[in-house]
């Protein structure tokens, strides 16, 4: 079975009811690829006005929830929580998560673990830092961050990896489409050995780092680039042309 392109909107610490009033009402009337799934992300406290205003096709995530359904954690969100309001997914493990907020690749595991028991479907976003990936250490590092989400899933039908090196993202210096495709073969490989070939075969590894709609379509081209999650221009007109970008081939 074809792995079915899939396009994420992460809209990060940004957007008004007003602003993403606006957005929304631009989505809905694009004409977006029926092809393509479709998720976008805006901050909690807009995920209900967003999910009630967005079309349908268009699905809806968390930009993180907690590895606990309720209790004595102030500020946190429940992945039961965002269920309970008609969300479908959250994204986990985003390089802000792990560097602003300290999310270890153990928590990000246990937090994957959880959102999936509570039935939401996952964006596990692993990545390497400029350093990491000028020393060679690129593989070592989405490998290890990969077998901490990986520990915890027994079945990655709800599961899409998030390939997203830090160093692009938000600064407009995209990876090429080599340097992604190199990655991507190199999660696939690993989870063909470490997991299962059909495993391999059927998850989705999305793209992120400095996407728009100008590179999306040399990007969609390669083999195992399954889609793409987009900050910045998710924000902007360019995303429904990066929906499509699979499209224009
Ligand atoms: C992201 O935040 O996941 C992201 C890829 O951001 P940007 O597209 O702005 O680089």
């Amino acid at each position: 079975m074809p792995r079915k392109f899939i396009v994420g909107g992460n809209f990060k610490l940004n957007g008004s009811q007003s602003s993403l009033k606006t957005l929304v009402e631009g989505l809905n009337q694009g004409n977006l690829d029926s092809n393509v799934e479709i998720v976008v992300s805006p901050p909690f406290v807009y995920l209900d006005q967003v999910r009630k205003a967005v079309r349908k096709d268009v699905a809806v995530a968390g930009q993180n929830c907690y590895s606990k359904a309720s209790g004595a954690y102030t500020g946190e969100v429940a992945a039961e929580m965002l269920k309970d309001i008609g969300i479908e997914w959250v994204i986990l493990g985003h390089s802000e998560r792990r560097e602003i907020f300290k999310e270890t690749d153990d928590e990000i595991g246990l937090k994957v673990a959880h959102a999936l028991k509570a039935g939401l479907k996952v964006m596990a976003c692993i990545g390497e830092k400029l350093e990491e990936r000028e020393n060679n250490k690129t593989t070592e590092v989405v490998v290890r961050q990969l077998a901490a989400i990986a520990k915890h899933v027994s079945d990655w039908t709800n599961v899409v990896i998030a390939y997203e090196p830090v160093w692009a993202i938000g600064t407009g210096k995209v990876a090429t489409p080599d340097q992604a495709q190199e990655v991507h073969k190199d999660i696939r490989a690993w989870l063909k050995e470490k997991v299962s070939a059909e495993v391999a075969e059927a998850t989705r590894i999305m793209y992120g780092g400095s996407v728009n709609g100008g590179n999306a379509a040399t990007l969609a081209k390669e083999e195992d680039i399954d889609g793409f999650l987009v900050g910045g221009a998710s924000l902007k007109p360019e995303f429904v042309t990066i929906c499509n970008a699979k499209a224009k081939m």
